[in-house]
């Protein structure tokens, strides 16, 4: 590396500074405070709708569009998500887009190849001001632009929910340093984490073509973005935990909100298709243990497989054919049930115009 780093004059002591206090406050305050358990469930409860909004909003939705939100759940997403204290959405997801593009290269801004700290917070601390990338279609939304201009100023209301929780009972200072100093600071570790940990610890189900990594443990930290492996291969899928025991809060989230109208258009990855990366994986994986095996077994193990996998494939192809038909089997029975209900009413239409007439007659 050539030249010296340049450290951000903002970042670097935000994140320099609320570390440092935290891990000199936070104890004293745990050990000293008469209502502890209140101040832990006014963090648990920041940490959360600002953990969703980064996953689910500035994550799923703004940088991926995996979903549609309506503009209210646009709105608290925004808010809250500027608490996060990690720049506006519009940013966020510019750099984010680029790590996904290229990730694992020099463009990448928080690539794993310089380094765990650096994927963690350094490139924060370094990071410089640089124009926004792909993002026109998120510009082109009056509430992202509106987060992009004030997001410090709203952040700041937000984050200071507790510090108002504290005010009406007498306890500022115990929800600004348990409610407010802590609560940023797990906020951005455990976003840090997807970067870092997420790209270096775990398992690589579906595709090892990066380091992206699924880790059950990071999971329920960050809201469900634990899943990194699968979101590096399918990031336009509102899922990152697919199967039903993996941890993924923003998912269930959604679903939910879809329920009641505030999100629709969930994009999912058919099933089909991750089953046959994640075999193309194990196939990978079990053919390069056969290279090392006594040639005796290796041999009718490698036919083995072969064979298997190639019923593999026919079974998920007659899976996927089924799956089709009834789709075009349903689009089918629509449109002949729009035609039946036009006739049915034509006819009506001539039965009132003749009873109209008989009636006349009387
Ligand atoms: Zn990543
Ligand atoms: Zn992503």
């Amino acid at each position: 590396m050539t030249g010296t780093r340049r450290w951000n004059p903002l970042n670097t002591p935000f994140l320099i500074g609320t570390l440092a206090l935290a891990v000199v406050l936070v104890p004293i305050q745990i050990v000293r405070s008469h209502a502890l358990v209140f101040e832990l469930a006014v963090c648990a409860g920041m940490y959360t709708a600002i953990g969703l909004s980064i996953a689910a909003g500035y994550h799923r939705l703004f940088s991926h569009r995996a979903y549609r939100a309506h503009w209210l759940l646009r709105f608290l997403l925004l808010s809250f998500g500027a608490a996060a204290f990690q720049n506006s959405a519009l940013r966020w997801s510019s750099d984010h887009r680029v790590h996904h593009r290229h990730v694992d290269t020099d463009q990448d801004p928080y690539t794993i190849k310089k380094g765990f700290w650096h994927a963690h917070w350094i490139w924060v601390m370094e990071s410089s001001s640089h124009p926004l990338k792909g993002v026109a279609d998120l510009e082109a939304d009056p509430l992202v632009r509106w987060q992009h201009r004030h997001h410090f100023l709203i952040g700041a209301v937000v984050a200071l929910i507790p510090a108002a929780i504290g005010l009406a009972t007498h306890n500022l200072y115990g929800h600004l340093v348990i409610g407010l100093l802590l609560r940023i600071v797990l906020t951005h570790h455990s976003t840090f984490l997807i970067n870092s940990a997420a790209h270096v610890f775990g398992t690589q189900p579906y595709t090892d073509a990066n380091t992206a990594r699924d880790n059950g443990l990071l999971a329920p930290l960050t809201f469900g973005e634990g899943y990194h492996n699968f979101h590096h291969m399918w990031p336009g899928d509102y899922r990152n935990g697919i199967r039903w025991y993996q941890w993924d809060t923003a998912k269930w989230l959604l679903v939910a909100l879809s329920w009641v109208g505030l999100a629709d258009k969930l994009r999912r990855i058919p099933d089909e298709v991750i089953q046959r990366a994640k075999l193309a994986m194990e196939e990978k994986r079990l053919t390069a243990r056969l290279a090392t095996a006594h040639p005796s077994v290796a041999e009718e193990l490698r036919t083995r497989l072969a064979s298997a996998r190639q019923r593999m494939d026919h079974a998920l192809v007659a899976l996927q054919e089924q799956r089709e038909s009834l789709k075009t089997h349903r689009d089918e029975w629509r449109t002949a049930m729009l035609k039946r209900r036009a006739e049915v009413q034509m006819a009506w239409a001539e039965w009132k115009a003749t009873r109209f007439l008989v009636r006349r007659l009387a």
